[in-house]
């Protein structure tokens, strides 16, 4: 089954909502920081562009405060990308379909929950031998 179109909305509203409330964290965090500078970058975002400039620009920064978040907003931005190109809800590794209720949970999901399961077993040991 694919995606209907409300599904697709549906889904799109829950990573606009996501990536509003990284932005505002990832905005919080600067201004608690020595780098006030940056928060135009996030006041300069254009709300609805789906374009990557900026998680592009936000991980230029190299910034150890916001990684995470600036993981995730690029993240929500590649998945915005997918949705305008039609590549949505379709599993990277074996171009299947990825269900709804995981989408639910994971807008952001490349993967469906088999190959994701797969991807996990076999980069699990390779993981970060420095920590
Ligand atoms: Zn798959």
């Amino acid at each position: 089954m694919a995606l209907t179109n409300s599904q697709v909305s549906k889904l799109q509203r829950k990573l606009d909502q996501q990536y509003e409330l990284l932005l505002e964290e990832v905005r919080d965090a600067l201004e608690k920081s020595e780098n006030q500078q940056y928060v135009e970058l996030i006041d300069r975002a254009p709300a609805d562009s789906g374009d990557q400039a900026t998680g592009d620009a936000l991980a230029d920064l190299n910034l150890a405060i916001i990684d995470r978040h600036v993981g995730e907003i690029r993240d929500i931005e590649a998945t915005k990308g997918r949705i305008e190109d039609g590549g949505y809800g379709t599993c990277c590794d074996c171009a299947g379909e990825i269900d709804y209720e995981r989408l639910l949970a994971y807008p952001t999901a490349k993967r469906c929950f088999t190959c994701q399961r797969q991807h996990e077993k076999t980069y699990a040991h390779e993981g970060n031998p420095t920590l």
